[in-house]
């Protein structure tokens, strides 16, 4: 008996969280893309916009993604409600992040100066805080901006149809 209840407190507060993570990924598989996603830099023109998908990169590589031109330590945000499945570093990317959205769709945030407050495993909205931008990893000495990717079930996906504004539906 007293193991059983041991049990079940041993679950609601471990078992919970991860349950609950299992829920929201659910949830996020049962959910279509969205239409429109917020800006992922606050407070930067859309001329700073650079739409540079699919533009030849070092090695045969292809650019993957966008890349949005603003002053070091501006506020990078999630464009989407999500669950964060990195917070970490790599070779081209720098320190990036990566939240799984809407559809399963992973949503890569890179060259970023520092972290914002989320670790993997949190689940985040629009507008939260997963960094600055910054211009670390293969942007090294190149005007600091946010590559932002979006990779979908075929692979990346361009998320540059940009429309001018803050704030702006732009895909
Ligand atoms: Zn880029």
């Amino acid at each position: 008996m007293v193991v059983a209840t041991l049990g079940v407190v041993a679950l609601a507060t471990v078992g919970r969280p991860a349950l609950e993570r299992a829920w929201f990924v659910y949830s996020l598989a049962t959910d279509t893309a969205p239409a429109h996603l917020l800006n992922p830099v606050r407070d930067v023109r859309a001329r700073k916009f650079v739409n540079s998908w699919d533009a030849p990169r070092s090695g045969g590589r292809r650019h993957q993604g966008i890349d949005i031109f603003a002053p070091k330590d501006t506020l990078v945000v999630s464009t989407t409600r999500g669950l964060v499945t990195r917070v970490g570093t790599n070779r081209l990317g720098g320190q990036i992040v990566t939240v799984l959205g809407p559809g399963l769709e992973s949503h890569y945030y890179a060259h970023l100066d520092r972290f914002g407050a989320f670790h993997a495993g949190d689940i985040v909205n629009p507008g939260d805080v997963l960094g600055y931008v910054g211009n670390n990893g293969n942007a090294r000495g190149t005007p600091s901006h946010l590559h932002y990717g979006i990779y979908g079930h075929h692979g990346a996906e361009n998320p540059s149809f940009v429309r001018p504004g803050f704030d702006e539906p732009w895909r």
